[in-house]
């Protein structure tokens, strides 16, 4: 896909459109930001451009013999590596090394993209590091990872990062609209629930993700302190789906969001994002308040980081659905 059509890394692309253009470009790159926003699809397209057999305004044509072999993966001068299984393992690095020494068969210059570099075995990385230290003229290397400090400081300080921005919620909408069919009131909430990241909006199942806020709206925000039973209950058979309960928590704490945002924000500077249960949110409005809501948003958040850490799900659950039942605000009058 040429740059013209990735939308929403405006500044990363002008970055590396006036690198092509002063033909600067170095010999390694690390694109780093969350998982769904075009890193992949912007090294990608600089493969294509470096190796375009008619290139225009400093972008790919797309359209050339080069620039559709490297959309279908069968260039034999642009690689991309991927974890094997959990990790990038030494043997791929080893390999992608003694390749990269050879001149480019086809095209100008040799691409080796490396996909979720922070996965990189430590030894892979080591190894890797010589071919970084040292680059012959006609090698471009792009590694993507979310964070430089995934990676190996010396690996970093040898390549020009690049940071790509979470999108916009109201450009991942418009995707979700045009690619899936979606309603728009639908896809304004995934749009949010994704935090930015297109790939993740687009692999969002939505009939289940408004199953789950229903689910949440009618049952969890209703709870009250007084109902320690139904407090277990819910921990338990939502400590037990099988569903994403990382997304059940993010709707969760969207939720919580829009009556933080009802309460607190101006009107018009903050959208609420589950513009359809405005009733709702209005009546939890006034049943919280601001310091109960941020201690409840806060609970959500560090309910997430548990879980992904493997802390006991239903304990993790148990604690949060106890904060959320002592929020109304009568109860602390
Ligand atoms: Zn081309």
């Amino acid at each position: 896909m040429p740059f013209k059509d990735i939308i929403g890394q405006d500044r990363a692309i002008g970055f590396l459109k006036n690198a092509i253009r002063k033909d600067r470009l170095a010999h390694a790159y690390l694109f780093t930001g969350i998982d769904g926003i075009g890193k992949r699809t912007t090294a990608i397209n600089l493969a294509m451009v470096v190796n375009c057999l008619l290139p225009k305004d400093w972008d790919s044509c797309g359209e050339c013999l080069s620039c559709r072999k490297i959309q279908r993966g069968n260039h034999p001068d642009v690689q991309i590596i991927e974890p094997d299984g959990q990790f990038i393992r030494i043997e791929q690095v080893r390999e992608l090394s003694r390749s990269l020494y050879f001149r480019p068969i086809e095209g100008k210059k040799k691409v080796c993209i490396i996909a979720n570099g922070e996965k990189m075995q430590h030894t892979a990385a080591n190894a890797l590091l010589k071919t970084l230290e040292e680059p012959p003229s006609h090698i471009l290397i792009v590694i993507t990872a979310p964070e430089s400090k995934d990676l190996l400081p010396t690996m970093v300080s040898r390549c020009q990062n690049i940071g790509f921005n979470p999108l916009a919620p109201a450009i991942i909408t418009k995707r979700l609209c045009e690619e899936r069919g979606l309603d728009r009131r639908t896809a304004h909430i995934l749009s949010f629930l994704a935090e930015g990241s297109l790939g993740r909006a687009l692999s969002m199942d939505s009939q289940s993700l408004l199953e789950k806020r229903e689910y949440l709206i009618n049952e969890v925000c209703n709870i009250s302190f007084r109902e320690a039973g139904k407090i277990s209950t819910f921990a338990e058979a939502m400590g037990k789906s099988t569903d994403d309960l990382l997304d059940t928590l993010e709707i969760l704490k969207s939720l919580i969001r829009d009556i933080m945002v009802l309460k607190n924000a101006k009107e018009g500077v903050c959208p609420i994002i589950h513009i359809d249960c405005m009733d709702k949110i209005r009546d939890w409005c006034k049943r919280f308040s601001s310091a109960r809501l941020f201690e409840i948003f806060t609970t959500i958040n560090e309910a997430k980081k548990a879980i992904n850490r493997n802390v006991n799900r239903v304990l993790v659950l148990e604690t949060m659905l106890l904060t959320i039942s002592r929020g109304e605000v009568r109860n602390y009058a």
